[in-house]
């Protein structure tokens, strides 16, 4: 399915819940959010109707996300349906990995593909701090046991300026003694990602640099060898490292004219972009009886307004104005 820009509109994030047993700072705002009532979250019947249609346009590789998608009951029962349908070649999921290991065997029986596993910080003392609970550890422990278990494995940081910084080297280091990518994602001015300051990925890689040694650049069409959901991170080896380095400058180095994602809120919104709320109430289409052929078109409409690209830098500060990337999905 192309986008009126030409480009290949392949991969589908799906929001399987807006809640989550974190609250990061720049995620969600400290008193959380008002939950979104059961009833108008999309319910697995729906996601899959959703899924099967955009299999059938072109949509390939599907992401489980949130909210944190572990809270949500049964999702590993969603995670096998969707790799059910046919056309879709992979289903990852990106979690905060606090439940990882309660779900892990479930999880890979229902053939889920790779995991993003989310951990801005090793130290527990700043992990309470941003997040507002412990399990630095208990994240740490959950990457080893996806590796040790055969799980594609990425770790996801967002370094905030001033805050965790101090920390890349450590969290690089995971790729240096554990078969995983650790990717820095840039600070995206999104909900309560505005009110604080990121690093640019370039800013990370001299520091790792200084630290590790000269960097070697994968080639583009290597990056997405291991991948597990056609993303846009910039892949670099270090000597001596297992796994691979990442960085997803979404601000300094803009990748919106390779795009190739839509995503579906809990709420059965389809969004063609981060930034933008434009998009189409699926759910409401579903609930009023559309037939396949109008959620199809509806699909298509979404994908045809799918803006050329965001304009982060001229954002107001107004974090609530665009929601919040927990009821997005990252
Ligand atoms: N709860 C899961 C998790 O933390 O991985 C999935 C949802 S979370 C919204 C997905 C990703 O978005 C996480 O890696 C998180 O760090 C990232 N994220 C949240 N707000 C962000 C922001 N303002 N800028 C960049 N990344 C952000
Ligand atoms: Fe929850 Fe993920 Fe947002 Fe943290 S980043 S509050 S874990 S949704």
């Amino acid at each position: 399915m192309k986008d009126r820009y030409g480009r290949e509109i392949n991969y589908l994030r799906i929001s399987v819940t807006d809640r989550c047993n974190l609250r990061c700072r720049y995620c969600m705002p400290e008193h959380g959010i008002r939950p979104v009532d059961h009833k108008d979250i999309l319910s697995f019947d729906e996601i899959g109707r959703v899924a099967a249609i955009c299999a059938g346009l072109g949509i390939k590789n599907i992401k489980i996300t949130g909210g944190e998608p572990l809270v949500r009951k049964d999702t590993a029962y969603l995670i096998r349906k969707l790799k059910e349908i046919s056309g879709i070649r992979k289903v990852t999921m990106t979690t905060n990995g606090l439940l990882m290991e309660k779900y892990i065997s479930e999880l890979i029986e229902a053939g889920l593909d790779g995991v993003n596993i989310s951990l801005d910080t090793l130290k527990e003392v700043r992990y309470m701090e941003l997040t507002g609970s412990a399990g630095a550890e208990k994240v740490l422990k959950a990457i080893m046991l996806c590796t040790e278990r055969g799980l594609a494995t990425k770790v996801n940081m967002v370094p905030v300026a001033g805050f965790n910084d101090d920390e890349v080297g450590q969290l690089a280091a995971l790729a240096k003694n554990l078969d995983v990518d650790v990717r820095f994602i840039e600070m995206m001015p999104v909900g309560q990602g505005r009110l604080f300051q990121g690093c640019s990925g370039s800013d990370v890689l001299k520091r790792l640099e200084a630290i590790f040694g000269q960097a070697h650049a994968e080639k583009s069409h290597e990056n997405h060898r291991k991948d597990s959901g056609s993303g846009p991170a910039r892949y670099y080896r270090f000597d001596g490292f297992r796994g691979r380095i990442g960085f997803i400058d979404a601000l300094s180095r803009p990748f919106c004219s390779q795009c190739n994602r839509v995503r579906l809120t809990s709420e059965g919104f389809l969004r063609p972009c981060l930034q933008f709320e434009t998009g189409e109430n699926l759910k409401e289409l579903m609930r009023a009886g559309c037939s396949d052929k109008q959620l199809e078109k509806a699909v298509q409409k979404c994908v045809f307004g799918k803006p050329s690209g965001h304009c982060f830098n001229s954002f107001s500060k107004d974090a609530e104005k665009t929601g919040f990337m927990s009821k997005i999905g990252g």
